[in-house]
């Protein structure tokens, strides 16, 4: 497998109970480098932009006000194989679905407030990644 990017996000959940140094901690366990890395506070219109996928989705409004409530870390992680890899380490969307060990089994509070974000195939990874960062903040 190649090595290749993804866009992570650790969600307000997570900052708000200064579990940045813990995730970072499982993610850089998975052999995954953090290339990029800032926190921000995102407003709901910029959220609205990131999540437009989801706009036809009755928790679309919730999910725009929730990642807007508090600053999120937004980052780049780069290792082989590094889009599947860490929705691995991610878990399943839903906490109760999640398998044990997982970033979301361990620390999400509910499906909507779940911790962390990461893409989910090359392409959404680009345009994510694109969306948050230049060229010129990734270090590899
Ligand atoms: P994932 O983040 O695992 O890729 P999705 O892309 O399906 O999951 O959904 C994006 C985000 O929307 C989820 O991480 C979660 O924060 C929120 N979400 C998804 N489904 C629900 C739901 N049924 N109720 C509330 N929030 C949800
Ligand atoms: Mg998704």
């Amino acid at each position: 497998m190649a090595v290749q990017r993804t866009f992570s996000i650790i969600k307000p959940d997570a900052t708000k109970r200064n579990l940045t140094g813990a995730i970072n901690a499982r993610i850089e366990a998975a052999g995954l480098r953090i290339v990029a890395q800032k926190r921000i506070h995102l407003t709901p219109a910029q959220v609205g932009v990131f999540y437009e996928v989801h706009k036809e989705r009755p928790f679309y409004g919730e999910l725009c006000e929730f990642m807007a409530s508090e600053p999120v870390v937004v980052q780049v992680l780069e290792g082989e194989d590094a889009i599947a890899k860490y929705r691995g380490v991610m878990g399943a969307t839903d906490p109760a679905e999640a398998d044990a060990g997982t970033i979301r089994a361990e620390f999400a509070e509910s499906k909507g407030e779940n911790s962390v974000h990461g893409s989910d195939a090359p392409e959404t990874a680009a345009v994510e990644i694109a969306y948050f960062f230049s060229g010129l903040e990734l270090v590899g």
